[in-house]
């Protein structure tokens, strides 16, 4: 058989947000397609009409653009040679699918009644059996397998309610090759005749799913575990349908897990374990409870593309941060682990931080600047020309893990502070210190050029005529103009705020402090 061309689906349905651990998995499908220089598909899968969330769509294809994982074809992306790709628009494609089936024998018409299904699983579950829908309980139900040919068209003709299910062999050996699992196998008794079509007139996932990764010529599937016991079933409805010779290879990627312990991640833990599970911010259309994002907390989208690459993979060598492009160079699914993932919050901010310190100060200004005017609004301060935010941002950004730190870090550059560091004071503030203040001030105020290396001097030059060691007043001069303890870096503050600022500062400060003590 020829090679075929590489094909990979994200195929999330729209019941909500996308957690992260499916941006992962959209993630892997991505790099795998970019390096095999195949195509990478965005396929909505909504056949659950119960459980469709507004917005739930539009949320995935912004976090996937967010993240810079683009698909060459899908909703959102452009349509490719394979559209529609919302399974509720190819909707009358799936019933022939199914009928094939029925007609083969390997597919069966089902009658039951809600009420009756829950009396069969009470049953069974009463008698300590699985509630299963399956070989040996199907005997007992209403379907086309228990009932007559004559009863069936009847049931069917009047349009009583039906589904399609799957008819599963009994005590047969199913397996499958799993790219991280190896060989996999399942007895189908221990499965059940799953749902294929519904009375609605809609596929059930299942159905779809295997259709149309056949119909859009899919080669590998690429899915969280929690697929996993569904392989079994899709490999049969390959089987049945003979398109075994085009079934796709089955990758199922370790679960996400709580940083601690053995649970899943789930999109229920929400903000309750102190960082978002979700790539944006999302707010519930219903509830209007807002959980919050990646994007919104500070991330940038590739230090989260960074972050989530190494949740379950790891490229063999020490290198933790990578590009996209070089992610997808470095990618390969014998680097994937079998086990699950713990998440790391402490990890992730990390990442963040490595591309704070990665990122021009152009890009740096270009976030904080609506930060910083939020802030400077608030405050009725005017704006400051773009050169000082420049400096601002040269002079925090190795102290911040986030720029929305920037604010907390620097906010004193912005506004004379009106409140000192009163341990400092209390530790370090003499009776020399008017006297040292006065002095440098005078000094200060003669400075030209003021900078760095001209203000160190003429603070050292003060220290000597007055007798006092420089170890003695540099903590004093940051909190007279700071009004903190610690900060950036003393001189390039100094220099930033220019003479008159500084000189206005040490006045005010000086006067505060002393009348203060
Ligand atoms: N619609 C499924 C989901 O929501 C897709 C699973 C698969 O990739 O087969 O994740």
């Amino acid at each position: 058989m020829t090679e075929r061309r590489v094909r990979v689906r994200f195929a999330p349905s729209p019941t909500g947000p996308l957690h992260i651990g499916g941006v992962r998995t959209a993630l892997y499908n991505y790099l795998f397609a970019k390096k095999h220089d195949g195509d990478f598909i965005l396929r909505i899968e909504d056949t659950d009409q119960g459980r469709f969330v507004q917005g739930a769509e539009e949320y995935i294809i912004e976090s996937l653009k967010w993240c810079g994982i683009l698909a060459n074809e899908g909703i959102g992306f452009g349509d490719g040679a394979y559209a529609p790709y919302r399974q509720s628009e190819r909707k009358e494609m799936y019933r022939h699918y199914a009928m094939q089936l029925v007609n083969d024998g390997n597919a069966y018409y089902a009658f039951d009644t809600p009420e009756e299904l829950e009396t069969m699983r009470m049953g069974l579950t009463a008698s300590g059996k699985d509630p299963k829908y399956d070989a040996v309980t199907r005997n007992s139900m209403k379907n086309s397998l228990t009932l007559s040919q004559d009863e069936v068209k009847k049931k069917v003709d009047s349009g009583e309610h039906f589904v399609i299910r799957l008819k599963l062999p009994e005590n047969e050996t199913v397996e499958l090759t799993d790219m991280i699992r190896g060989k996999v196998s399942f007895n189908s008794s221990q499965l059940d005749d799953k749902v294929l079509f519904k009375s609605d007139g809609m596929p059930t996932y299942h159905l779809a799913n295997v259709v149309d990764d056949y119909l859009m010529k899919i080669t590998h599937v690429i899915r969280g575990e929690e697929w996993l016991p569904s392989a079994p079933l899709h490999v049969l409805l390959y089987r049945y349908f003979g398109w075994e010779d085009v079934m796709p290879n089955f990758s199922h990627l370790p679960l996400l897990l709580k940083p601690e312990g053995n649970g899943k991640l789930s999109k229920r833990d929400g903000d309750k374990l102190g960082f978002p599970v979700f790539p944006l911010q999302w707010q519930d259309p219903i509830t209007k409870e807002i959980s919050s994002g990646y994007r919104e907390s500070g991330y940038f989208p590739d230090a989260v593309v960074n972050l989530l690459a190494f949740l379950g993979w790891n490229p063999g060598t020490e290198q933790e941060i990578f590009s996209l492009e070089e992610l997808t160079q470095a990618f390969s699914f014998e680097h994937i682990h079998k086990a699950g993932a713990h998440f790391n919050p402490e990890k992730a901010k990390w990442f963040n931080q490595q591309y704070l310190h990665k990122k021009t100060i152009d890009e740096l200004v270009q976030v904080f600047t609506p930060i910083l005017s939020g802030h400077l609004k608030n405050n009725s301060i005017e704006a400051k020309d773009s050169s000082f935010i420049e400096a601002v941002c040269l002079l925090v950004k190795d102290k911040a893990t986030f720029v929305s730190d920037f604010w907390n870090l620097s906010s004193y550059l912005f506004i004379s502070p009106t409140e000192y560091d009163t341990d400092v004071i209390k530790k370090r503030w003499n009776e020399k210190s008017p006297t040292f203040f006065e002095s440098l001030n005078q000094n200060l105020k003669n400075l030209s050029p003021f900078q760095k290396t001209e203000i160190d001097q003429i603070i050292k030059q003060t220290c000597e005529t007055l007798g006092i060691k420089t170890g003695e007043v540099m903590q004093l001069i940051r909190v007279i103009i700071s009004g903190k303890g610690s900060g950036v870096d003393l001189l390039g503050m100094m220099e930033l705020l220019g003479r008159d600022e500084i000189c206005i500062r040490i006045e005010k400060g000086m006067n505060s402090i002393s009348k203060n003590k």
